[in-house]
């Protein structure tokens, strides 16, 4: 696809994820990987109103060369696409299901949420929760990057989910997955849950491998 077309698509992704009410404010962030470098949704813009033509061109040592300047929350980008050399694009958000989960005291720091339904597993699969650290601290990029390495989603704790996906599609779809898993896991808390077994599991991951 071209600069020009992915330019376009991140816009209209992002004005859609804004509309649903999966992010506000300056919230967000969406990044995509060319051939020599990347594109990002700039600093202090609204997925809602994202102009193509003004989104932060990086160079492939994720140096600012047009366009506003890139998030602030940059580094979370690069560190997962350090860690995944197949990674296309990137999704991270403060989508408010997924951000209650990551504040919960009693989940599993492993995989935070259970395989409640098939599509979950089949666009997110395994969740690890990145400890707290403060916004732009260099740590966090250490510990999302060590975790991307194996994961192509993470949840930051009092924060919200990074999403790698092979295609700017995948990534945004992997996200809104996720956060839809959120919200039913949260509405059906204190019900006894009926999770697919492991081996329910397995049979999706050997059928239907993520793309990432
Ligand atoms: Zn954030």
């Amino acid at each position: 696809m071209s600069e020009a077309k992915l330019r376009e698509r991140v816009a209209a992704f992002g004005r859609s994820i804004f509309a649903r009410g999966l992010t506000f404010g300056a919230t967000g962030n969406i990044s995509v990987r060319l051939d020599d470098g990347w594109l990002m949704t700039p600093t202090g813009s609204s997925l809602g109103e994202l102009d193509p033509a003004r989104l932060s061109r990086l160079d492939a040592q994720g140096r600012h060369l047009s366009g506003d300047k890139p998030t602030k929350e940059f580094f979370l980008h690069l560190a997962v696409y350090e860690a995944r050399a197949k990674a296309g694009a990137i999704v991270h958000l403060h989508s408010t299901h997924s951000v209650a989960v990551s504040c919960l005291a009693e989940v599993d720091p492993q995989d935070v949420l259970p395989p409640i339904t098939a599509y979950y597993v089949m666009r997110v699969g395994t969740l690890p929760l990145v400890p707290y650290y403060p916004p732009g601290d260099l740590d966090l990029a250490k510990a999302v990057r060590e975790m991307a390495s194996s994961h192509h989603a993470v949840l930051l704790a009092n924060h919200g989910p990074v999403v790698a996906g092979a295609s700017l599609e995948d990534a945004v779809y992997a996200t809104e997955e996720l956060e839809e898993t959120a919200k039913l896991f949260l509405l059906l808390r204190g019900a006894p849950i009926r999770p697919l077994t492991a081996e329910q599991v397995a049979t999706l991951r050997q059928r239907y491998p993520v793309r990432t």
